[in-house]
């Protein structure tokens, strides 16, 4: 008698699996990026996901940009390209660094008490 409600409670619970494999079909884009070494790679991600501006290049490791014709340029080399895209990337950087530290300074608080 027990067990039957148990069984009943386990497919109610099946639900939120279905909802993943829907999440799993859902419609991807791919995107090109190309790298310093004009090697593309094409990432797809999912439609409502916001797509990078640059991408890591599984080939060498250089971030690779949308832009075929303006690829971004090689960390260790100096900045060939516009100067404006370089400075965004760096400032892009910086505040990704800042977001990182913000978090774990919250994830440091939410050990007190509070
Ligand atoms: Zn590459």
């Amino acid at each position: 008698m027990g067990s039957g409600n148990a069984i009943r409670g386990s497919r109610v619970g099946a639900g939120p699996m279905g909802e993943a494999e829907r999440g799993e079909a859902a419609p991807r884009v791919r995107v090109s990026f190309w790298c310093a070494n004009m090697h593309e790679t094409r990432p797809s991600f999912a439609s409502d996901a916001a797509v990078p501006e640059t991408w890591d290049c599984p080939r060498c490791g250089l971030p690779a940009g949308q832009d075929e014709a303006a690829p971004p340029a090689p960390p260790r080399n100096e900045p060939y390209k516009t100067h404006l895209a370089y400075v965004k990337e760096r400032r892009s950087d910086k505040d990704g660094k800042a977001i990182l530290e913000e978090a774990l300074e919250r994830l440091r608080a939410n050990k007190s008490p509070w």
